[in-house]
């Protein structure tokens, strides 16, 4: 398992599906997700050029940000939140990360502000959206009363940076079953951009994983979450 080998073999995917689609291949940042794998793991694919990295548990990631900058790598990379994210720990999240790609209430995104306004920082999020309406999913629905309420509250939530939406399809082995749900994420990204609303940017897009990265850049992905086909399979969950 040669990290720099599969970082430089997801690259050339992402180049070939911008090509496919006729979008510059920079219109797409290469998220690596590191959730499971160590601190040096993640050092070996910032030294391989990954500059933005993501990782689903804040007491997982805390544990590592000490080894992270012993090997130099903290300070020189983003860190975003992309999993489900308690409100409870929103205060440690905003000291670590330096994004939220998972705010799926206006509950959260307070909590969020509130954090990132003692620290003196901004943070950047991301709205997530349940687009199939999964049950046991975590994400706002696209047509719920939450999500109005969160993006008119943008304004006033001074220390967030609302950028755009994310989204994780329901899963399956065939990358073509997620198209119409990218689409579906895509056009209501379409949607809120035509509606300016202020405080409230729709620049980002991330949706994509391992297994549907190509598709979902087709589909206008800016942002791809690629964990397995970067580091390998994970043993835990
Ligand atoms: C784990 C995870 C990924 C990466 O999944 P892979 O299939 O390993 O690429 C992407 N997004 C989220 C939200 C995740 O939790």
């Amino acid at each position: 398992m040669d990290i720099a080998e599969n970082i430089a073999r997801v690259r050339q995917r992402i180049a070939d599906a911008a090509r496919r689609a006729g979008r510059p291949e920079d219109a797409i940042t290469l998220l690596a997700v590191s959730k499971t794998f160590p601190a040096e793991a993640i050092a070996a694919a910032h030294a391989a050029g990954v500059e933005v990295f993501g990782e689903n548990r804040v007491q997982e990631f805390g544990e590592k940000v000490a080894r992270l900058r012993e090997l130099g790598v903290y300070d020189h990379a983003r860190w975003h939140m992309i999993g489900h994210l308690q409100s409870n720990k929103a205060a440690r999240a905003a000291e670590l990360f330096t994004a939220v790609d998972s705010v799926d209430s206006l509950h959260l995104a307070e909590k969020l502000n509130a954090a990132a306004g003692k620290l003196g920082r901004t943070l950047d999020v991301l709205i997530e959206i349940n687009i199939a309406g999964e049950a046991q999913k975590s994400g706002i629905a696209a047509e719920a009363a939450e999500l109005e309420a969160l993006l008119e509250a943008a304004p006033r939530l001074a220390h967030l940076r609302v950028r755009g939406l994310m989204t994780v399809p329901p899963w399956s082995a065939d990358a073509e079953a997620s198209r119409p749900y990218f689409r579906q994420l895509r056009a209501l990204r379409d949607h809120l951009a035509a509606r300016r609303l202020p405080g409230v940017a729709m620049e980002v897009l991330s949706m994509g994983m391992s297994n549907d990265f190509e598709v979902a850049i087709e589909e206008g992905a800016t942002s791809v979450r690629v964990g397995t086909a970067i580091f390998g399979r994970r043993v835990k969950p």
